[in-house]
């Protein structure tokens, strides 16, 4: 398996694309620590994954929190001895509103959770990678780190902050066998997306992309795969889009 005996975190895994990677990792062979703030949806992957024969454990732990990132590695650590892969994937929409009207307090919720907590989780998983002298993280920015979108202003600055900071880390960490990159998915398919749009406003959000759909998060997981795994040995400091096509245009 492409992730044998590997130790693996994945952050707001209890749905969506979080979750298929986390999936996705465990039938590869990684101990998976499974992390969300919800935390029936979080034992219930923990749950899927046992019933497949593998291994994990869910903790429950608030990305935008410093001390719960710290304790999710501890947990790491105590649970399988050690840590090799994090996907720092824990991610909200913000509301959808123009900036020159943009809720301060919301913009501080999207800043707090989509870009302080990714650096929060590289602060604590960093420094237990360098014991074992390797490592692969994969922080999930969006085609929002690279363009803007109306009325998005809030998460657009998170993504491309993302995208920035993993190139840093990167660059920091290149000579000592940990790889950090982000990937960019345009529009994933998740039951919130189909059932809070009409068809006519699903179909326009297909043609964004040159593939006509949108994409799955199982599309998403399959690149997180390659990227924590060893035949991403040459990949860092880089950003991944995911997009259907979408980035081309
Ligand atoms: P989702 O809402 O299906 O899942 C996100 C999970 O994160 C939920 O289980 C939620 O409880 C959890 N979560 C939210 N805030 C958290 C916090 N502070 N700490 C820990 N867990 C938290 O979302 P998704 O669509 O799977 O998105 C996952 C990531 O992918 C996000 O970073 C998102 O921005 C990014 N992304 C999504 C899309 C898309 O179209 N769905 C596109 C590009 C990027």
């Amino acid at each position: 398996s492409l992730l044998e005996d590997k130790v693996a975190i994945v952050t707001g895994a209890g749905s969506g694309i979080g979750k298929s990677t986390a999936v996705l990792f465990a039938k590869n062979g990684a101990k998976v620590v499974v992390t969300d703030i919800n935390e029936e949806h979080g034992n219930a992957v923990v749950s899927t994954i046992k019933e497949n024969e593998g291994e994990a454990i869910f903790v429950n732990a608030d990305t935008s929190k410093p001390e719960d990132s710290e304790r999710t590695v501890a947990e790491a650590i105590k649970a399988f001895g050690k840590l090799d892969i994090a996907v720092n994937n824990a991610g909200i929409s913000g509301v959808v509103s123009p900036i020159g009207e943009y809720p301060i307090e919301e913009w501080n919720k999207v800043i707090s959770v989509n870009l302080n907590g990714v650096f929060y989780g590289m602060r604590y998983q960093i420094p237990a990678m360098e014991k074992n002298g390797s490592g692969s993280i994969i922080n999930v920015a969006s085609i929002l780190g690279q363009v803007g979108f109306e009325n998005s202003g809030a998460y657009a600055a998170a993504k491309h902050g993302v995208v920035g900071l993993s190139k840093s880390a990167g660059i920091e960490y290149a000579k000592k066998g940990i790889r950090v990159n982000s990937a960019g998915p345009a529009f994933i398919e998740t039951p919130l997306v189909k059932s809070s749009l009409s068809d006519e406003a699903y179909q326009n959000l297909a043609n964004l992309h040159p593939m006509g759909r949108l994409g799955s998060s199982d599309e998403c997981a399959e690149l997180f795969l390659w990227l924590a795994s060893d035949k991403a040995s040459f990949a860092t400091g880089a950003y991944y889009p995911i997009d259907g096509g979408y980035l081309a245009k």
